[in-house]
């Protein structure tokens, strides 16, 4: 997982989680569904707001807020 020091705040950006703009350290999250060949969309979290959970009989891992 690749960490950003600073978050990309172009088009009003706010975390998904916290819903701030604040200015720490993000990771880009891929969004299940946009898969197109070797592209994925994907969204910016701060990373001190990611908490998720391992589901083992699904084999994944999910963040409720
Ligand atoms: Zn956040």
């Amino acid at each position: 997982m690749r960490v950003f020091d600073h978050p990309n705040l172009a088009n009003d950006w706010k975390c998904p989680v916290c819903g701030l703009a604040d200015d720490k350290p993000v990771t880009l999250i891929a969004i299940h569904g946009t898969e197109d060949g070797s592209i994925v969309q994907a969204e910016q979290f701060h990373l001190d707001c990611l908490e998720p959970q391992y589901y083992r009989g699904i084999n994944a891992l999910i963040q409720r807020w």
